[in-house]
C-alpha cells in the first residue's frame, strides 16, 4: 500500500516498460509493490496470468472467484485484497487488469486510463470498464511467503539458490581472504578472494564430456562474453538488482545479454578458460548485492545460496542429491497439506 501511494501522480503507465521505476503496468506495480514488502522475488514481474498461482504461494487466499455481472467482488472487500480481472487463460495484455483495495470501496491501481497509479471507486471504475469475464479477489492470510528453501529469505532479503551442478561438488577456494589470493596481488589487488571456486568431485575428463553449469537463480543476463582474465564468463542480475557471475566456462555461455534464466537451467559447460588456465578447471562464482559487476569490493559470501547457515570452507562438497537443508518442490508441497489439515 504505501509503495503504491508513493508513486500515485509519478509514475506512467506503459506495457512495455514495466519493470519500473518510472513506469509500470497494473500487474508489475502490484509485483513490486508486494516484493517490496517481502513476497517472494518471481525472477520477473508476473501478468494477470500468472499472478494468480504468484498470490496463492506468497500466502494469499482466493476468497472471491465470479462472473463480470455478479457484484459479489464488491462487497466485504477490506484492505490489501487484491482483485484480478479477465478470464483465467484468456486475460493477458489489456483483457485483464489488477489493482489493490485500500479499503472496502476505494482501489488503487496503476491503469492506462489513468497513465499511472490513481485511486478509484471500485463499483464506479467497474462500471465504465468493458466485462472482462471472470473476477477474482485475492486475501492476504498473514502467513507470507512459503519458505521453499532454508536460506530463501535472510533478513537483507536475498534469495536462496539452486544447484551450480548436478552431481557433487566441491570448493576449491573459499570466499575471503585465502593463502592464494593473498599471495596473487596482480590478480586480487585487495589481498581477497571475490567469489568462491567450485568444481566437481569428478572432473577429470571435463574436456571430453559435459559437465553442466546450472543458473543458481533465476535472472537476466546482464554480460556474456569472453575475457582474458574471466575466461567465458556470464551475469545474470534479478530484479532487484542482485547479481551473479559465473566465470572460466569451456565455452561461450549457451545464453545470451537480454536472455532470461531460470533456476536450474543450463548456462554453460565446466572449463578453465581465462586466468583459470593451468589451474584445475573451476566455476569462479560471485554474487552482488547490487548491480556493482565492475565495482571492486562490492561483491559479498555467495555461501548463502548453497548452504543454510555459515559460510562454505575450503575443501567442503555439496552433493546436490543428499542436500537437506534445500527442501524439494514435493517436500513443500506435502509439507504445506499437512499443515493445511
Ligand atoms: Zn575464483
Amino acid at each position: 500500500m504505501k509503495w503504491f501511494e508513493e508513486r500515485r501522480g509519478k509514475v506512467s503507465y506503459a506495457m512495455e516498460n514495466r519493470d519500473g521505476p518510472s513506469s509500470y503496468d497494473c500487474s508489475s506495480s502490484i509485483y513490486y509493490a508486494l516484493v517490496a514488502s517481502g513476497a517472494e522475488d518471481n525472477g520477473y514481474a508476473v501478468s494477470t496470468e500468472t499472478e494468480h498461482d504468484w498470490l496463492l504461494t506468497n500466502g494469499y487466499k482466493l476468497v472471491f472467484e465470479g462472473d463480470w455481472s455478479d457484484a459479489g467482488d464488491a462487497k466485504d472487500r477490506q484492505r490489501g485484497d487484491i482483485f484480478i480481472w479477465g478470464t483465467k487463460g484468456s486475460s493477458a495484455g489489456s483483457a485483464g487488469h489488477t489493482g489493490i483495495f485500500k479499503d472496502a470501496n476505494t482501489i488503487i491501481h496503476c491503469s492506462f486510463g489513468h497513465n499511472g497509479i490513481e485511486e478509484d471507486n471500485y463499483p464506479s471504475y467497474k462500471k465504465g470498464v468493458s466485462d472482462l469475464g471472470k473476477v477474482y479477489v485475492y486475501r492476504p492470510t498473514g502467513k507470507g511467503a512459503k519458505d521453499k528453501c532454508g536460506a530463501k529469505r535472510r533478513s537483507n532479503g536475498k534469495m536462496s539458490g539452486g544447484h551450480l551442478f548436478d552431481e557433487k561438488y566441491q570448493v576449491i577456494q573459499p570466499y575471503g581472504y585465502t593463502p592464494w589470493s593473498m599471495s596473487r596481488p596482480d590478480m586480487y589487488p585487495n589481498g581477497k578472494h571475490t567469489g568462491i571456486d567450485f568444481n566437481t568431485v569428478n572432473h577429470a575428463d571435463f574436456m571430453s564430456r559435459d559437465i553442466p553449469v546450472y543458473a543458481v537463480t533465476d535472472g537476466e543476463v546482464t554480460e556474456s562474453a569472453y575475457h582474458a582474465f574471466n575466461g567465458n564468463y556470464l551475469t545474470h542480475t534479478m530484479p532487484d538488482g542482485t547479481l551473479q557471475y559465473y566465470g572460466h566456462l569451456r565455452d561461450l555461455p549457451l545464453k545470451k545479454v537480454g536472455d532470461k534464466v531460470k533456476k536450474g537451467e543450463v548456462i554453460g559447460y565446466l572449463g578453465d578458460t581465462g586466468s583459470a588456465k593451468g589451474t584445475p578447471p573451476h566455476v569462479h562464482f560471485e554474487h552482488k548485492p547490487e548491480n556493482t559487476w565492475h565495482q571492486a569490493n562490492s561483491d559479498d559470501d555467495p555461501s548463502f545460496l548453497f548452504k543454510k547457515d555459515g559460510t562454505l570452507a575450503d575443501g567442503e562438497i555439496i552433493d546436490p542429491q543428499k542436500e537437506t537443508n534445500m527442501a524439494s518442490d514435493k517436500d513443500l508441497k506435502n509439507k504445506e497439506e499437512s499443515e493445511d489439515k
